[in-house]
């Protein structure tokens, strides 16, 4: 699966991709990242990214004909079944699970990362969605578009080690949340104090632990 991302800080991007389960699935050819810088694709000598708000306001917005620049270079045949556009925005769908899986199955995402006070409405007629990461809002769409892409990348083939481990996690099936986990030690003492693994999980008994695994999980 490839994903472009539109931005005017591409630098961002690479400590993250460049360690763990990401960079396997890179090396591995899974998944290919590709940053755009939107200065790249402005006309004027300063590289003009951004402009005045009309009706006044606070702060700037990206400008529309280098972001439609950018799309139409990276993203061509935006009507393909396969191929999604999105701009990252906190007005947008909340991002999940199921979103994410829905679009695990595509062949190439287009992410634009909007910054300053936002991006020119008329955004809205070149893109498929607008998508939210929280009801918060952040100083740009970067952190929002590597959460998507690690959400979505994790659930390609081959992709984490093992599949099994992606089958009950949280959220998986909606709102449904994973059983708790434990490791070595059995028993965490701190003072007098003991902190004890649930028996059945050291039972031995695979029936006994499936049944408190199922018992376990929660609801959100
Ligand atoms: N003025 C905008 C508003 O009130 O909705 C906020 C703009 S924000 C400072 C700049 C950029 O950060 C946005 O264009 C968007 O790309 C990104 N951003 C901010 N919050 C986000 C969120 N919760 N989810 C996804 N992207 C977000």
């Amino acid at each position: 699966m490839k994903f472009n991302i539109i931005t005017i800080f591409p630098e961002i991007f690479s400590s993250y991709f460049n360690e763990g389960v990401l960079k396997k699935a890179i090396d591995k050819k899974i998944i290919k990242i590709k940053t755009h810088n939107l200065r790249n694709f402005t006309n004027d000598k300063r590289k003009t990214v951004d402009d005045t708000v009309y009706g006044g306001g606070a702060g700037m917005l990206l400008k529309i004909e280098p972001l439609y620049k950018a799309i139409k270079k990276i993203a061509q045949k935006k009507k393909t079944s396969g191929q999604k556009i999105i701009l990252l925005s906190a007005k947008g769908k909340e991002w999940n699970q199921q979103m994410a899986q829905k679009y695990s199955k595509l062949k190439s995402l287009t992410l634009i990362c909007g910054r300053y006070e936002g991006v020119d409405e008329r955004i809205k007629n070149f893109i498929d969605e607008e998508i939210s990461i929280g009801d918060y809002v952040l100083t740009g769409g970067e952190i929002g578009a590597m959460a998507i892409i690690d959400s979505v990348s994790r659930l390609l083939p081959k992709v984490l080690g093992n599949k099994e481990s992606i089958k009950d996690e949280s959220h998986q099936k909606k709102d449904i949340l994973e059983y708790p986990q434990y490791t070595k030690p059995a028993v965490f003492k701190v003072s007098k104090k003991e902190y004890k693994v649930p028996k059945e999980l050291i039972s031995g008994n695979h029936q006994l632990i499936e049944k408190w695994k199922l018992d376990n999980k929660s609801k959100k």
